[in-house]
């Protein structure tokens, strides 16, 4: 039963991604464009390790092929994760301690967005955080993941379309908003909803037959991140803990590695099984020894003292 049901989760998403690649006449429905906006709290004393960073805000309009605007969506999320706002995420974004503590539960949040996306989609955002970030918190729910893996970098997209300077990789929101002279939206800048506006507003300007031809779209790291998630597994995960299977197929070797994030001592890893999609597991970290792990053996534990 759950193996049909995902392997059904499965074929919708290659169908969508197929029907996207297809020419405009042969496609039979059209696509949604969700550009989305996410803001996120983070922990507030970070370790060199990657911690979990917790939506609090969710905005997205939806556009269709002719970027006509449909709809629009905006949830704010009661935070669950982390006690208290890390300081600079509390001055930049626009949501007092009342306001997050009447929101919604992540998991409800992601059902309205996910019902709010429609049939055949693809999301959006400005640069490639928020895709991380929506993955992330997807995984840490165990929700499903897939329907948040067919995503654009807009930000990436506006380089190959429209930069003219060299070397420009990363423009802001604010200042493409500028240079296309797209006028004042409601809002202001770090709300998740007027974020999203003024992204649908450059969506606009976009020529998005050439960036799906330019772009997989695919929520996928390259081979180089593959090799640094493989090593960072390893080196945090427990050891004896195998690599993680796919659920339903249960083979390791169709599985890649994609993304890590830890929250206390626990690790989630995204990862992507090439027939039935993407799934997280959640692994326990090592312990981390605050002692040089050298001091454990006689000799080296009398070089670190006479160091001292
Ligand atoms: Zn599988």
């Amino acid at each position: 039963m759950v193996q049909s049901l995902a392997k059904g989760a499965n074929f919708v998403y290659t169908y969508i991604s197929a029907a996207y690649k297809m020419p405009l006449f042969l496609r039979s429905t059209t696509l949604n464009y969700i550009v989305i906006d996410l803001e996120w709290n983070q922990k507030i004393h970070r370790g060199s390790m990657r911690a979990l960073g917790e939506i609090i805000e969710i905005g997205a309009v939806k556009m269709n092929e002719d970027m006509e605007i449909l709809d629009e969506l905006c949830i704010v999320v009661r935070p669950s994760v982390y006690n208290g706002m890390h300081p600079h995420v509390k001055k930049i974004v626009h949501l007092d301690e009342e306001t997050l503590a009447n929101g919604v539960l992540f998991e409800d949040a992601a059902k309205q967005l996910r019902d709010f996306c429609g049939e055949e989609f693809c999301f959006l955002s400005w640069g490639d955080e928020d895709a991380s970030i929506l993955m992330e918190n997807l995984a840490y729910y165990g929700l499903e993941l897939d329907f948040a893996s067919y995503h654009y970098d807009m930000q990436r997209i506006y380089r190959q379309q429209k930069e003219t300077e060299p070397g420009q990789n990363q423009r802001a929101l604010a200042w493409c908003v500028e240079a296309l002279g797209i006028e004042a939206q409601e809002g202001e800048y770090h709300s998740a909803l007027t974020d999203a506006r003024y992204a649908a507003q450059i969506l606009k300007h976009l020529d998005m037959e050439r960036a799906a031809r330019d772009n997989s779209g695919r929520y996928y790291p390259n081979s180089r991140q593959i090799q640094s998630h493989f090593a960072k597994f390893r080196t945090h995960a427990q050891q004896g803990q195998g690599l993680p299977t796919c659920k339903f197929c249960g083979k390791p070797s169709r599985v890649i590695l994609d993304m890590f994030s830890f929250t206390g001592n626990s690790m989630i890893v995204i990862a992507h099984c090439k027939d039935h999609g993407y799934f997280s597991s959640i692994f326990s970290r090592k312990r981390v020894r605050k002692k040089n792990p050298n001091a454990l053996r006689g000799t080296a534990s009398k070089q670190n003292k006479k160091q001292d």
